[in-house]
């Protein structure tokens, strides 16, 4: 948002905070209108005028799906080629301006990442290791050719945002906003290349459950056609690119009735690699295994903060190569994700046959969830650091 001269500012103001314009204009008094008062109220650690009196978003908050309704603030920060990311700032939730040569729009460069803020039973508003998830951002910007915000700034837009758009965070649980930070290459290119510009953005969305299944237990699909990631490539990155390939072997599987597609190595086409957006564990007897990351499956912040909760219950977890048929023994298998947190599998289905699972309150998933959850939602106390207050 440019605020300019007088006329025009009182008119953005009033528009961006809509919801409590009058009450917020009153307060504010006319000194605020202006350019430099406005930008640094948005300074880091300060309380920024970007929230609302209002203690909650007008939102049936009994139904929250996995579905984009935008919250009222964005976070905006731009960068030449070569440059370091400075100052951004937060304006209304709106769409943006792009050339239609922008690198993001024609050759996919750009990274994304995705967090969650939790309101805990008395009030406050936690993030969950945002640190990871920055410095996760740094290494898929530099995968992809791009320069990324410090982890303080990451850390500091994501905060921002939880905090402009208090309001949008669902009542304890009911749900989460999710937070959705986005780094693109947002300059013009013709010829295959890097952009001269980069825009990293984030916004949110309040957000329930994933699945359609609500917490019941998934069915996978094993796909055998479609590969999501191979050695060299991008999968180890949450790079945008990744997504859309796999929408072919992820609507048809949905459209078999199955809620997500398990996918396997690509060189052998024998090994399990991971979900769609999400990675996968599998459980026999003490031992919990999780497929090791080499480059072609996300590194999760779920399925690292998930094996150290599950080795201080006293598992034994590995990080190997899973082969599919291991899966036809396997007491239990469970997905996560900040998305889908903790989800049980029911069953999975490889070439015409289907391998059901137990599920249930006693599953080792129950447990490694309720732990996660209570951690993240200030119900049990974090003695690992893993949470921040915003
Ligand atoms: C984001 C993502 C995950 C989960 O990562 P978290 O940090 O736990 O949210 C797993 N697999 C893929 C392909 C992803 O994009």
């Amino acid at each position: 948002m440019i605020l300019k001269d007088g006329a025009a500012c009182l008119r953005n103001l009033i528009h961006l905070f809509r919801p409590a314009a009058s009450s917020l204009t009153s307060k504010l008094g006319a000194c605020y209108f202006c350019t430099s008062h406005v930008a640094s109220l948005q300074q880091p650690g300060k309380p920024s005028v970007f929230s609302s009196d209002d203690e909650y978003a007008d939102l049936d908050w009994d139904n929250l799906g996995f579905s984009i309704k935008p919250a009222d603030y964005m976070y905006t920060m731009k960068c030449s080629k070569h440059e370091n990311f400075k100052q951004g700032q937060l304006s209304r939730y709106a769409n943006i301006e792009l050339s239609p040569s922008a690198a993001v729009l024609n050759y996919g460069q750009g990274v994304y990442e995705g967090t969650k803020a939790y309101r805990t039973e008395d009030g406050r508003i936690l993030l969950f290791r945002p640190d990871l998830n920055a410095s996760r951002m740094k290494i898929g910007a530099e995968r992809m050719c791009m320069p990324s915000p410090s982890v303080d700034q990451f850390v500091d837009a994501v905060k921002q945002i939880a905090l402009a758009n208090k309001r949008w965070v669902p009542p304890p649980g009911k749900g989460t906003l999710y937070i959705r930070p986005l780094l693109i290459g947002s300059g013009p290119v013709l010829g295959l290349g890097p952009a001269p510009e980069y825009t990293f953005l984030a916004y949110a969305s309040p957000v329930g459950n994933y699945f359609k299944e609500g917490s019941a237990p998934l069915n996978l699909y094993i796909e055998e056609e479609f590969v999501r990631a191979a050695p060299g490539g991008a999968g180890g990155v949450k790079a945008i690119s990744n997504y859309a390939p796999v929408l072919k072997a992820l609507i048809r599987a949905k459209s078999r009735g199955f809620s997500d597609v398990l996918y396997l190595d690509s060189v052998n086409r024998k090994n399990v690699e991971e979900v769609s957006s999400c990675n996968i564990f599998v459980v026999k007897g003490n031992v919990i295994s999780t497929p090791a990351t080499n480059g072609t499956i996300l590194e999760g912040i779920t399925r690292r903060s998930v094996i150290e909760i599950a080795r201080d219950y006293g598992y034994q977890v590995e990080e190997r190569v899973i082969p599919v048929d291991e899966l036809i023994n396997a007491d239990q298998v469970f997905c996560t994700g900040t998305a889908v947190v903790v989800a049980p599998v029911g069953s999975i289905t490889y070439q015409n046959k289907r391998v059901e699972f137990k599920t249930g309150s006693r599953s080792v998933y129950q447990e490694l969830y309720s732990t996660l959850v209570g951690i993240q939602t200030g119900v049990i106390e974090d003695k690992k650091g893993w949470t921040v207050e915003v």
